[in-house]
């Protein structure tokens, strides 16, 4: 058991969220531009069903691309791995992670990895589906399944903000659609419209934990004893959790922390330590790389305390 009580989680926030001063909001997603600065919260939860948390945990806050991981394991499941892996990569890219530039330099063209934009609206476009409605009704269902939430949805303000602004996403998928990574009969805007919705699934840090919970237990509810994701499809997710999971400060972050996790420009952090516990964390303000600045530091000191480290 890494914290015994919700007190010395608190402290840890607090020592944490000094750092929260040295980040800034992502606003190049109009509406996240309102999250507060300072915000930091944090939610374990335990295979048997406890939960330890700090800071306003009620407060909602959109996957962004901690969705990608979510999506990944549905077309996964849909899909099939040989398919998936025709359209996209299993290397981490020491890019940023909207970077359009290996798409061009890398023949053939395939995103290296699910977890970058690339990569990841490949994936989305892979969702089964005959409509974007039914496409995104079938992903909230996944993602109510996993947090045993049926009231999760996707938030309409951050969809319709990001879906206005989304020129970088749409350059990458006519590209992709070009090179036939994309199928040719897509509808980009359709896609973009699905991707956003995706990306603007709204739930508090307690739903997080649990969605890392399902993912640190090999696919498996503990609860219920039911297998949500089959076990080889959440290896594979945490895999790329650990290898890309963090955009390109993976590489440090696995060295410091040691933990699978994903980020996400809204500020959230899932974590799944194996076999132990799943973390759900809420800081708006990011570092240089997107990701949160406090949230990576709450989970350096959680990792240090307790020896949380995989490796
Ligand atoms: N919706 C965001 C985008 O596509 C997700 C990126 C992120 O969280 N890093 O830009």
């Amino acid at each position: 058991m890494p914290c015994q009580s919700s007190d010395e989680l608190k402290a840890l926030v607090e020592e944490a969220r000094n750092c929260t001063k040295n980040g800034k909001v992502a606003d190049y997603i109009p509406a996240l531009g309102k999250a507060r600065e300072d915000d930091l919260s944090i939610a374990i939860h335990y295979p048997d069903g406890r939960c330890l948390s700090a800071g306003d945990i009620e407060k909602k806050i959109t996957l962004q691309s901690i969705s990608k991981v979510i999506s990944l394991a549905l077309v996964l499941m849909d899909r099939g791995q040989d398919d998936v892996f025709k359209h996209v990569g299993m290397e981490p890219t020491g890019d940023p992670f909207n970077s359009i530039v290996k798409l061009e330099t890398m023949a053939p063209t395939k995103p290296l990895n699910p977890l970058i934009n690339a990569g990841a609206l490949v994936v989305t476009h892979m969702i089964n589906g005959d409509t974007v409605k039914e496409r995104i009704q079938r992903l909230l269902v996944f993602v109510q399944e996993l947090t045993k939430d049926a009231t999760i949805r996707y938030c309409e303000e951050v969809a319709r903000s990001e879906f206005e602004t989304s020129y970088l996403n749409r350059a990458l998928c006519y590209f992709l659609k070009q090179h036939k990574m994309i199928a040719e009969n897509t509808d980009i805007e359709q896609l973009m419209e699905l991707y956003t919705m995706q990306c603007a699934i709204e739930m508090n840090c307690l739903n997080l934990a649990r969605i890392g919970l399902v993912f640190a237990m090999d696919g498996i509810d503990p609860q219920s004893g039911k297998q949500i994701i089959p076990a080889d499809i959440a290896r594979i997710c945490k895999t790329f959790m650990v290898t890309c999971g963090m955009y390109n400060a993976s590489g440090e972050f696995a060295i410091k922390i040691g933990i699978p996790a994903k980020s996400g420009v809204s500020g959230g952090i899932m974590g799944a330590v194996p076999g132990k516990f799943g973390i759900g964390i809420f800081g708006p303000a990011l570092d240089e790389k997107g990701n949160s600045i406090a949230g990576i530091k709450l989970l350096e000191l959680l990792s240090k305390n307790y020896k949380l480290s995989m490796f």
